[in-house]
């Protein structure tokens, strides 16, 4: 035997053999630029994913991962970003067939002579449906892989949710007066245990219980609903501190801030969401760190409808966690997170008169792993690390626009639109893949939604 056959065959064996030694894995996803979003901000230049089931099992240098594993299905990332999934925070999902219905008007008119009217004769178990379909072929279609919720039906909203596969933390609003899905706010919490109980335990549903605010409910219902939160163990949301008015609303009924009363009444207690918290003092923000209250930012839909600027770099100062949200499309209008993350580092930079406040790297993590921590699942979601979820997106550089590329975490916030986004993963399902969605059918939930839009049309002339 020759030298030079013998090293044929010794080169052959060790191949074979590491060959056999490779894991077999449901999915790899390979050749992008890793952006961890873990503890250490870890970016892995040329790096891949492994995926079996649901759950990461590996993140990795692509060579390493190419030794170690052999993914069933591989995804190639082409030179592109491979990050966590968004998580929304905040909205409002059906209300995207509210979309440009009525814009530029202030917060009270907006809601008491559009929204409101046109929910009370529109909103139904079908209105959820087609609106919960295009918000969620608008989120995987944008890489947001997880969305907090708060709206009627939710329910309904749950079981599409589920059927879209995305992950939900979803909550059932309570509110004191009557509306499409309960006369009364013991009706809406009946609903609200009912649904949280169906859906216990469940893969990609959170149930949770949402009162509307301190302002459109009383002491006893707000109670009530904190109560069922403890009892059945869910998260509690709430919108906290959007505008002046609910400050001089809190003043005049309880002589408190918003913050305070919520306080006051016991309100506050494990995984609390608050959306907003625009108006609210240092000592509100003591009492919001003080319970781990999570707070969603919602950056989009406090200028749009002026709301006021959160004081996001004292909350975070003061150790609150801040996630990122859109609110519902009615008043933003699009639920593109990566609008959301630019918004945030826009805005505070220009509030703190200060270009560093919020840089890209915060800005990510608000969008990520900041959101997941808000909502108690940070050890579930919002890095990309083994043993967590497979909620992974994949992010094209390669248009013009993203050229040329120095620094991957900047073009994230500072480039990157929802559209840039190629595939989407939630719980280790391709959600999307080159750009098709393959777990909705778009044209008919586009054909849908634009037949609502009459009935919408009608309500409101
Ligand atoms: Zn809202």
């Amino acid at each position: 035997m020759s030298r030079l056959t013998l090293l044929i065959l010794l080169v052959a064996a060790s191949v074979g053999v590491s060959a056999q030694q490779r894991r077999t894995v449901s999915l790899v996803v390979t050749n992008g630029i890793v952006v961890t979003v873990d503890r250490d901000r870890h970016v892995i230049q040329r790096g891949a994913v492994a995926i079996d089931g649901r759950d990461i099992v590996a993140v990795d240098a692509a060579e390493r991962i190419a030794a170690g594993y052999r993914g069933r299905d591989t995804i190639d990332a082409g030179g592109g970003v491979i990050m966590p999934g968004l998580i929304n925070t905040h909205t409002h999902a059906p209300m995207v067939l509210f979309r440009g219905l009525a814009d530029d008007l202030a917060l009270m008119d907006w809601l008491q002579k559009y929204i409101f009217p046109a929910e009370a004769k529109t909103v139904s178990p079908e209105f959820v449906r087609v609106g919960t379909r295009l918000a969620a072929l608008e989120m995987i279609e944008s890489g947001t892989t997880t969305y907090t919720d708060m709206y009627y039906f939710e329910d309904e909203i749950a079981r599409t949710t589920k059927a879209t596969g995305l992950r939900g933390v979803l909550g059932q609003t309570i509110i004191g007066f009557p509306v499409p899905d309960a006369k009364t706010p013991a009706e809406g919490l009946a609903r609200a245990e009912r649904f949280a109980k169906e859906f216990a335990n469940d893969d990609l549903i959170t149930p949770a219980v949402a009162p509307h605010a301190m302002y459109t409910n009383d002491t006893e219902t707000l109670k009530a609903c904190r109560a069922l939160a403890d009892r059945l163990h869910i998260p509690l949301i709430t919108h906290l501190a959007e505008t002046n008015d609910e400050v001089k609303t809190a003043n005049e009924k309880y002589h408190m801030t918003p913050t305070a009363y919520l306080e006051s009444i016991g309100f506050f207690g494990p995984r609390t969401l608050v959306a907003h918290a625009v108006h609210v003092t240092p000592a509100d923000i003591q009492m919001l760190a003080a319970r781990h209250v999570g707070v969603s930012h919602n950056p989009e839909s406090n200028m749009k409808l002026a709301s006021g600027i959160a004081p996001v770099e004292s909350m975070r100062r003061a150790g609150v966690v801040v996630g990122l949200g859109t609110d519902g499309a009615a008043s933003n209008n699009d639920l593109d997170m990566f609008e959301a993350m630019r918004q945030a580092a826009f805005l505070h930079k220009l509030a703190n008169d200060d270009p560093r406040a919020i840089p890209a790297p915060v800005a990510v993590e608000m969008g990520t792993v900041d959101g997941a921590r808000a909502l108690g699942m940070d050890k579930e979601i919002g890095s990309l690390e083994a043993g967590k979820r497979a909620d992974v997106i994949v992010v094209s550089m390669a248009s013009a626009r993203q050229t040329p590329m120095y620094d991957a975490v900047s073009h994230l916030v500072y480039v990157t639109r929802g559209d840039d986004v190629r595939t989407t993963i939630v719980n280790g399902r391709v959600l999307m893949r080159d750009r098709k969605v393959l777990s909705l059918d778009e044209p008919h939930v586009l054909a849908d939604a634009r037949a609502y839009a009459d009935k919408v049309r009608a309500a409101v002339r």
